[in-house]
């Protein structure tokens, strides 16, 4: 018999009325907040999780292993799973690993109604030795509960969410491949489930990790990509709610996507504002390098973080890696504003050198084209190439840590 298992979740106590809170930033703040600071729901100090009441339950029927070079992204999902209920009475409950399987849930719960959900998502790897590591899973953690607090779920202890997720990702271990190139994709995700059609903080969560086993974005090799500039739709807004995890944020990303997809366009390039700022790509941060119009120096160019734009783990260590080496070299690392109409500027004048999206999902994602008010603008490669020299270089640079390669503190061993 299927043990009935997810989420007892009907409240004990009806969502209390919920006073106004002052801001914290006073009746009128001086300047202009892009973002509010939220708190997490749980105000008293609650459970945490606690991964020493950690209880196991394995599977009675192991899935067999796909052939690796049959996998598609988040398309097969391993033998077990995480979950850990949240109450607001109790806080968290005691962790579990279960038999990866269906959620039962009442269709009044409130994520189903107000998209009271957030996610991550981040690999486990593995290295020469079999050990299996994380990539700087504290970042996710410190986002994770980020996205979570903006939408009045509950936030957690990142180090104990940590010490859990690498042992799940042990666990499994069996699915993940050797060679360079495949992972572990996990998928840490958080829901609201309390049962209420009342437009309340949630009074009961349920988080869980999935896990998929994932081969390499580039099977053959790196596929540059052709953008198409968006400016009909925008992403992200300020004030808004693009700089988190949400699900909320990607679904209205699907119809702009298959527009661009019909006109040849593999993913939208976001653009902001009657400035047109180049923002993000598709679920990707946006570099590009440019030869100053002034200086004539080589600048490696991100937007900077002010509200709408998703602090990428991937982001921060590519600028990271890029100070520590490309700067040596003569090179500008810059988190600033740039508009399509420079990047169309130094692309006329052959000062365009190239760019790239960045992603835990393919790391670095090159691109060849952006398709802008009818023209297109060329962004460096030649026709036989894929992959700029930067672009490439940090690939390699990224899953040298990654893997193990390179000792290095960003890597986690489980
Ligand atoms: C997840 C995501 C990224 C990339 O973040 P990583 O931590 O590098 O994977 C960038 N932009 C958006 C909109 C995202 O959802």
């Amino acid at each position: 018999m299927m043990r009935r298992l997810l989420p007892r979740c009907a409240p004990r106590a009806t969502a209390a009325f919920i006073a106004p809170r002052r801001s914290p930033l006073g009746l009128f703040p001086a300047a202009r907040q892009y973002s509010i600071s939220p708190e997490a729901a749980s105000e008293t100090k609650l459970q945490d999780i606690d991964p020493s009441k950690l209880v196991l339950t394995r599977t009675s029927k192991p899935k067999p292993l796909k052939k690796a070079e049959d996998l598609v992204f988040g398309a097969t999902f391993t033998d077990h799973m995480l979950t850990i209920e949240w109450d607001k009475t109790t806080g968290w409950h005691n962790p579990h690993i279960v038999p990866h399987q269906n959620l039962s849930l009442d269709p009044a719960s409130c994520v189903f109604h107000y998209a009271f959900e957030c996610f991550e998502g981040m690999k486990a790897y593995k290295d020469k030795a079999g050990q299996i590591r994380l990539f700087r899973p504290d970042r996710n953690m410190e986002r994770f509960n980020k996205s979570a607090a903006r939408i009045a779920l509950p936030n957690f202890d990142s180090k104990a969410l940590i010490d859990l997720v690498a042992k799940f990702a042990k666990l499994e271990s069996r699915f993940i491949p050797e060679e360079r190139g495949y992972s572990l994709y996990l998928r840490p995700t958080m829901i609201g489930t309390q049962k209420t059609l009342g437009v309340n903080p949630p009074g009961s969560a349920l988080l869980y990790i999935i896990a998929s086993p994932v081969g390499p974005y580039y099977p053959t090799g790196f596929k540059a990509v052709s953008l198409e500039a968006t400016d009909y739709a925008v992403r992200a807004w300020p004030g808004g709610v693009g700089d988190k995890k949400l699900g909320a944020n990607y679904a209205p990303c699907i119809v702009p996507q298959r527009e661009a997809m019909s006109r040849g366009f593999q993913q939208n390039l976001w653009l902001f504002g009657e400035e047109e700022y180049v923002t993000e790509v598709g679920t990707m941060n946006f570099f590009v390098a440019i030869q100053n119009k002034q200086t004539g120096q080589k600048e490696l160019i991100t937007a900077p973080l002010d509200g709408t734009i998703l602090e990428g783990v991937t982001r921060d260590s590519v600028l990271s890696l890029a100070r520590e080496r490309l700067a040596p070299e003569g090179w500008n690392i810059v988190e600033r504003k740039l508009t399509m109409a420079e990047l169309d500027e130094a692309a006329t004048e052959g000062r365009l050198v190239e760019a790239f999206g960045a992603g835990t999902a393919a790391i670095v994602s090159p691109v060849r084209a952006i398709s802008w008010k009818g023209k297109m603008v060329s962004c460096g490669l030649k026709d036989h190439e894929e992959s700029g020299e930067i672009t490439t270089k940090m690939k390699n640079w990224m899953e040298a840590r990654q893997y193990g390669d390179e000792e290095h503190e960003w890597s986690y061993v489980c």
